[in-house]
């Protein structure tokens, strides 16, 4: 089974060039299965192939009270393949999202995602990164995409492909290497490897982030239906959306954060919106 999931990984890395000669990737480890599939891949590239890159990976600890568990499962992720890990910890750093939610009235999962976007670049590119790869699969973007086309968000849709090149010096190149996998394709896959990995619901907030989770997982339903009714339909529609990115594409004018530098489309960023005191 892992020997067909690793074809079609590899095959997606090599397609869209997501790793090159002298790269520095970053994975970024949430302790689920999808972003452990992409280190475990990753790995097997690297052992596969003899294109001369770095592997690291990163975690952010969100400062809850599952989030030393988190850690604990992250981090045989990273021993089991040799990788070396650097953690991010927000307590230490004086961020708390209960806080930060209680005060910006924002649900705790939007402030959650706002942090971890923030970081989930800022982190890596400080230790020398040049690209951040995720656990982003083919059900997430199939998901999003309905979900920004309804929405009228179509410049998100530009995004949805396997590598979003940075065009700006503070931003790094994400790459998807499991763009055309799906969430049990992932899931198999680490079963079938002994890869020790968390469920969504470790999250204490999923009770607030079940609300998202229950019409996501409705989408998942209807298009796995879809998916029975018609062939290779789950195949023939993430194929389509990463082509039809590039007619959505839109160049992003983005300029820096006044307060901390970081790139943003406001003269203050949301992270220093959410964690800086006293702002107007
Ligand atoms: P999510 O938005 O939670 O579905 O996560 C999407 C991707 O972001 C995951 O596949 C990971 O690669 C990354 N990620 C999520 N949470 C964390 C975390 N706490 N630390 C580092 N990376 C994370
Ligand atoms: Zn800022």
């Amino acid at each position: 089974m892992s020997e067909v999931y690793l074809k079609k990984v590899f095959k997606t890395i090599e397609k869209f060039k997501l790793i090159e000669k002298g790269d520095k990737v970053f994975v970024a480890l949430s302790g689920g299965k999808d972003s452990a599939s992409a280190l475990f891949a990753l790995k097997e590239y690297q052992k596969a192939k003899s294109i001369d890159f770095e592997l690291k990976a990163f975690h952010i600890n969100l400062g809850s009270i599952t989030s030393d568990k988190i850690q604990e499962v992250v981090k045989k992720q990273a021993s089991l393949t040799d990788t070396q890990l650097f953690t991010f910890n927000l307590k230490e750093k004086g961020i708390s999202l209960e806080k930060i939610a209680k005060k910006s009235g924002r649900p705790i999962c939007s402030v959650c995602g706002v942090i971890k976007r923030y970081l989930i670049n800022k982190v890596p590119r400080d230790l020398g990164a040049t690209k951040v790869a995720t656990g982003h699969h083919a059900d997430d973007f199939t998901v999003f995409f309905f979900k920004n086309l309804l929405g009228l968000n179509f410049s998100w849709i530009g995004k949805f492909k396997p590598k979003v090149e940075s065009k700006n010096e503070k931003l790094l190149t994400k790459i998807r290497p499991l763009f055309f996998v799906g969430a049990k394709e992932n899931e198999d896959f680490c079963k079938s490897l002994n890869i020790p990995f968390l469920s969504e619901s470790v999250c204490p907030y999923f009770s607030d982030k079940g609300k998202i989770y229950d019409k996501t997982k409705k989408w998942y339903d209807v298009i796995h239906k879809l998916d029975e009714e018609f062939p290779d339909f789950k195949e023939k529609l993430i194929n389509s959306i990463e082509k039809i990115s590039n007619y959505f594409y839109e160049e992003d004018n983005l300029m820096s954060c006044k307060l901390c530098g970081e790139p943003t489309n406001k003269e203050i960023c949301t992270f220093c919106r959410l964690t800086k005191e006293n702002l107007p």
